[in-house]
């Protein structure tokens, strides 16, 4: 056997699995198509952790509130960035009222805790920043906002300081069950292992088509995502969230300087309905200041650990939802579980739960930048102006485990680029460190994918230079 477990997929489903595996005498590899880990994870840096209350059934809601347990966990030990923040379901009219009060009976008898239904004058009181008057609402002390790559990033590194080959830029071509295991056959290798999971969402990777999740079928509906900045003293202080009677989703995430706003409908919105919708609900959002507008299909799919060929090596997670990133830690455990339920391993005596340190210099006292600088003078010089960010934390990005070899790469793990300017002032210099890191040509740094080239050619005239 060339390994013990193969996890198809290194989006945050399989980092998260790695981790949880390579704490165990187990030989573990995930292959992943891209040049990166987590690349389909969500762009705007705001993942919301839920807490199982507006989940669509009990399974769906009891790995909600395990995960968002655990998400706290992970983002104590491994020093992520998230922030607590209560959310607010409200409920703009009698009929909302009414299916608000039974979404709040079904989360009492779901098991939450923390969540109170409260009338509009409180509503009023812990949400100052509101601007129609509410009939009540559900709130929610269990909840928050955490960087959804960063969470994946700090699973991955950590199961590769454990030993997890990471396998980038090579794809899953086909699934091959045999007596003793599989064969996965991928554009660069065959390999026979004992264990498969398969985190891949698309259908023809599994072993069975009756594996697949009818779900998949379903007419999806749109996520109209956009960025506002709100005025200095009305920024929102809570998550808030309402479900009005033909079922449009709306949904305003407050972040340090700006305010996520989200509208799923069931179709693309224009930028100027979806503003409008939160420009009704919230006060100080400002009429022409949307730094980015972008839709994208909104899943809210059950999930499924599908077990049923355990027996013969293959485990399948297919379906996808809005609160996959709250949902994972908990999906990884339940894995490992099975895992060893099947493969006899042991605990690592050496196995190590720690991630290596970041240093962000925005972060950062001036004491504390002045003895990084000492320490190396790269963290004296400022590449992003918009974000802070110095060259020492983008050759951080490059050098550490599961380094960055991508524009995108250095752009999720270091915050450049994500500024107001978006880039444009310190592109060029991210594309010359990376091909200096890398000891390639700047013709051959990539965007994100193959071929996503970011320049594509010298001009004639400057060759001699
Ligand atoms: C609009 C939107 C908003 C969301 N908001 C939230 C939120 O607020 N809170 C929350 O908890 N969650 C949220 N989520 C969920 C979450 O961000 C994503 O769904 C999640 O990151 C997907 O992770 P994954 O690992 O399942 O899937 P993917 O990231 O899709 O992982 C699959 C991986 O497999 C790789 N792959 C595909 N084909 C192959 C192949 N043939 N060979 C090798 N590799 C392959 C892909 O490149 C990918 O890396 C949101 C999702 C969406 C779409």
């Amino acid at each position: 056997m060339d390994y013990d477990v193969l996890i198809l997929g290194g989006g945050i489903f399989g980092c998260a699995i790695a981790y949880e595996l390579s704490k165990y005498s187990l030989n573990i590899a995930v292959i992943e198509k891209e040049y990166d880990i987590a690349t389909d994870i969500e762009i705007i840096n705001s993942t919301i952790v839920f807490d199982g209350t507006i989940a669509k059934n009990d399974i769906m809601s009891t790995l909600e509130q395990r995960g968002n347990v655990l998400i706290k966990e992970l983002a104590e030990k491994f020093n992520l960035s998230y922030q607590p923040k209560d959310m607010l379901y409200l409920a703009y009219c009698d009929k909302e009222a009414q299916k608000l009060q039974k979404t709040y009976e079904d989360a009492v008898d779901r098991g939450i805790e923390n969540i109170e239904l409260i009338n509009s004058k409180k509503v009023a009181e812990v949400e100052p920043n509101l601007k129609k008057e509410v009939i009540n609402g559900i709130l929610s002390r269990n909840t928050g906002i955490i960087e959804p790559y960063d969470l994946a990033l700090a699973l991955a590194e950590v199961a590769f300081d454990n030993g997890v080959n990471f396998r980038f830029n090579e794809k899953v071509l086909s699934i091959e069950t045999i007596a003793k295991g599989s064969i996965i056959t991928t554009t660069k290798n065959k390999f026979k292992c004992k264990m498969v999971i398969n985190t891949i969402p698309q259908k023809n990777y599994d072993i069975e088509d009756n594996l697949i999740d009818e779900e998949y079928k379903a007419v999806r509906r749109k996520i109209n995502y956009f960025l506002m900045e709100n005025e200095g003293d009305k920024k929102l202080s809570n998550i808030m969230l309402s479900i009005s009677e033909n079922n449009q989703i709306s949904v305003a995430v407050p972040n340090p300087n700006s305010t996520v706003g989200a509208i799923i409908h069931d179709d693309i919105i224009s930028m100027r309905e979806a503003k409008d919708i939160i420009k009704k609900q919230v006060k100080g959002i400002r009429n022409n200041y949307i730094s980015a507008y972008y839709s994208d299909t909104y899943y809210s799919d059950t999930i499924i650990i599908n077990d049923s060929y355990v027996d013969k090596g293959y485990i399948k997670i297919s379906g996808k939802n809005y609160s996959e990133v709250t949902m994972t830690p908990a999906i990884a455990k339940i894995i490992s579980e099975t895992i060893r339920e099947n493969i006899k391993c042991t605990l690592k005596k050496d196995y190590t739960d720690k991630r290596r340190d970041i240093f962000k210099f925005r972060d950062l006292s001036n004491e504390e930048r002045q003895e990084l600088i000492d320490v190396d003078k790269k963290y004296g010089n400022i590449v992003c102006y918009c974000n802070k960010v110095s060259e020492g934390e983008i050759v951080d990005a490059i050098r550490r485990p599961l380094g960055a070899r991508t524009v995108e790469g250095v752009k999720r793990r270091t915050g450049a680029m994500q500024g107001s300017c978006k880039g444009a002032t310190c592109l060029h210099k991210i594309v010359n460190i990376l091909a200096r890191e890398l000891n390639r040509d700047v013709l051959e740094i990539v965007k994100d994918t193959k071929d996503s080239n970011i320049i594509v050619g010298r001009m004639k005239e400057f060759d001699g230079i």
